[in-house]
C-alpha cells in the first residue's frame, strides 16, 4: 500500500531550543517529528537567558510556561547605567501588568529550557531525537523534503513531509537552499565572565546595560543552582587577541574590579569565561517550498536586549501552527508564504533594528550624543506613557502584534 503524505514525519535539522520548541508544538498536534543533532547532550555553555513576557504567554499555550517559571527568576526592573555616572534610568515592567500575566523578564538559562523540552519530546516520541547525527545537506521535490545525515553507522537520506532548518547560525539547511544570509560580523567579540558575587545589594537589578565610550558592559543575573544565582558580566573584546590572553585570570579580575571594585577588597570568584563572535544577519527567505528556516538559522543578532532566542521560539511556534493547519486540511500550503512574510518582516523591523540600537546606545563615543541619549532615557523612565511605549517595544509585544497583522 502506498504511503500517504501524513505517514511521513516533519524533519527537524538541529535539536537546540528552537528545534525542540517546534518539535514539542508539533507533537502536541499529533504530528510525528524526527530531529537530528550533532550533540550527545544539550550543551550547557552560557548563552541566552532572557524570556520576554509574550514568549512566556506563547509557551503557556503549549503547556511549557509553568515548568519554565519554576526554573527561572523574575526580573521586574531593568536599568540603563553609565560606567562613570552610575544609574541613569530604571524601567519597571510591572507597568504592563494590565496586559500580561508576566510583567517581567524571566531569566532562565537556555540549556535548562532546551533540556526540559528534550525530556518532554523524548517522552512523547521515543527515538525521535537522533544525537551524534550530522546533517550534511537538505533537498526537496514536489512530494517530500530530504535530509542527508551522517552517523557513526554511515550516511543515509531521510524523507519527511516538511523540514524545519533550526540548525543554528551556520545552518546547512540554509546553505543547501542557497538562501543568502546578508549582514555583517562585528569587529569586536563579546566576553562573558560569570561570577557568584551578588551585585543586587549594591543597587544593580537583574538586567543592567552600562554605557561607556571605551568599554561598555552589561550584567545579567541567572538562576544557576539557586539564590542568589550567578551574574554574567559582558564586555566587548577585540577579535584579534588569542583567547588564552583574553581569559588570563589577572586580566579578567582587573576587568571586573575596574567595572565595580569588590566591596570587600577581595578577588572576584570567576566560575566561567566565555567569548563569542557577534553578527547581525538575516536569511533572504525564511521559507522555500516544503522547507522552513527558524531561529539562528534564519536570523542572528547581538544579544543586547535578549531577543534572539525569543524570536526563534516565536518562529518555531508560528511554523508549527501553519504546518498543523495544513496537516489537518484546514489550510493549503499557500499559508506557508505567510510564515516568511510575518517572521522575516518582524526580524528586520524589530529584532535587528532594536538590538543594533541597543549596541549603539552602549558604545556611543560622541559626548553630546551620549548626553542627549541619556536625557531621553531619564525622560522615558519618568513618564509612564513613554515608559509604556518603550517597554511595549523592547519587551517584544509590538513585534508580536505586528506579525499577527501581516497577511
Ligand atoms: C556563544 C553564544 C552565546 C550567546 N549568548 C547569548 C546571550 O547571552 N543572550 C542571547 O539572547 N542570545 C545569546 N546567544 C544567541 C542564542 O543562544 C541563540 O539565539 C539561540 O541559541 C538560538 O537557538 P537555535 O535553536 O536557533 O540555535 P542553536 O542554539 O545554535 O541550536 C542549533 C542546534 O543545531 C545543531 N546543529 C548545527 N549544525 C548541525 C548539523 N550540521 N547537523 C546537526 N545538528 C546541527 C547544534 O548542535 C545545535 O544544537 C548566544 C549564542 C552563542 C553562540
Amino acid at each position: 500500500m502506498a504511503n500517504g503524505p501524513n505517514d511521513l514525519p516533519v524533519l527537524i535539522a538541529g535539536a537546540g531550543p528552537v528545534a525542540l520548541t517546534a518539535a514539542y508544538a508539533l507533537l502536541r498536534q499529533n504530528i510525528p517529528v524526527q530531529l537530528f543533532d550533532t550533540y550527545a547532550t544539550v550543551p550547557s555553555e552560557p548563552r541566552a537567558s532572557t524570556f520576554h513576557p509574550p514568549t512566556v504567554e506563547l509557551l503557556e499555550k503549549i503547556g511549557v510556561a509553568e515548568e519554565l517559571l519554576r526554573m527561572g527568576i523574575e526580573v521586574r526592573y531593568w536599568q540603563q547605567r553609565d560606567r562613570k555616572k552610575g544609574l541613569i534610568a530604571e524601567l519597571d515592567l510591572n507597568i504592563l501588568a494590565d496586559i500580561t500575566r508576566y510583567p517581567y523578564r524571566l531569566h532562565c538559562e537556555q540549556h535548562k529550557y532546551a533540556g526540559m523540552l528534550l525530556r518532554r519530546v523524548e517522552e512523547m516520541s521515543p527515538g525521535s531525537v537522533h544525537r551524534n547525527s550530522r546533517v550534511l545537506s537538505a533537498r526537496q521535490d514536489a512530494d517530500a523534503a530530504y535530509l542527508t545525515v551522517e552517523t557513526r553507522a554511515g550516511t543515509r537520506e531521510i524523507k519527511g513531509r516538511y523540514l524545519i532548518g533550526a540548525d543554528g547560525g551556520r545552518s546547512i539547511v540554509r546553505h543547501s537552499l542557497g538562501v543568502s544570509f546578508e549582514g555583517k560580523t562585528f569587529e569586536e567579540r563579546f566576553l562573558v565572565l560569570t561570577t557568584p558575587f551578588d551585585f543586587a545589594p549594591y543597587g544593580f537589578t537583574g538586567t543592567c546595560y552600562i554605557a561607556d565610550p571605551v568599554e561598555w558592559c552589561s550584567i545579567f543575573r541567572v538562576p544557576a543552582d539557586g539564590p542568589p544565582g550567578r551574574w554574567r558580566v559582558v564586555f566587548p573584546e577585540s577579535s584579534d587577541r588569542p583567547d588564552a590572553e583574553v581569559f588570563d585570570e589577572a586580566e579578567c579580575q582587573a576587568r571586573l574590579q575596574n567595572f565595580f571594585p569588590h566591596p570587600e577588597g577581595k578577588d572576584y570568584q570567576i566560575v566561567h569565561k566565555n567569548i563569542y563572535q557577534v553578527h547581525q544577519r538575516i536569511a533572504g527567505s525564511f521559507h522555500v517550498g516544503r522547507i522552513f528556516l527558524a531561529g539562528d538559522a534564519a536570523h542572528i543578532n547581538n544579544p543586547l536586549g535578549g531577543m534572539g532566542l525569543n524570536f526563534g521560539i516565536h518562529d518555531a511556534l508560528n511554523a508549527s501552527e501553519k504546518i498543523g493547519q495544513v496537516w489537518r486540511g484546514e489550510a493549503d500550503e499557500s499559508v506557508f508564504g505567510r510564515y516568511d512574510r510575518q517572521r522575516r518582516t518582524v526580524a528586520e523591523e524589530y529584532l535587528l533594528a532594536q538590538t543594533a540600537q541597543n549596541k549603539r546606545d552602549l558604545e556611543e563615543r560622541d559626548p553630546v550624543a551620549r548626553e542627549k541619549r541619556q536625557a531621553e532615557w531619564r525622560e522615558t523612565a519618568a513618564d509612564p506613557k513613554k515608559a509604556r511605549a518603550f517597554l511595549m517595544k523592547t519587551a517584544m509585544f509590538e513585534s508580536v502584534r505586528r506579525a499577527n497583522e501581516i497577511q
